[in-house]
């Protein structure tokens, strides 16, 4: 599995205000407005906003999601990102 990263405007998690200025993804494209994220500090699901800033992830994104069959590759990164946060706590 290959990612890319790229820059995105600095913005704050909404769960656990980690600054955030970089996306990883395996689409090799950059993140869109809408686009689906997880917080790599505390594996919050999160979206971009139009001003691609990380805020909560809608309701109606969060079953887009599911009805696209990409809930679980989303919940994939959000344990990844959750095991990173207790061995940083450990
Ligand atoms: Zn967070």
């Amino acid at each position: 599995m290959t990612f890319e990263e790229f820059d995105v405007p600095t913005s704050h998690c909404p769960k656990c205000s980690s600054a955030n200025d970089r996306a990883s993804t395996e689409s090799r494209t950059a993140p869109r407005a809408g686009d689906v994220s997880v917080c790599a500090c505390c594996g919050e699901i999160l979206e971009y906003d139009q001003r691609l800033r990380l805020i909560p992830i809608s309701d109606g994104k969060r079953a887009a999601a599911q009805a696209h069959g990409l809930w679980p590759q989303i919940l994939r990164y959000q344990a990844a990102a959750k095991r990173c946060k207790a061995r940083r706590e450990n």
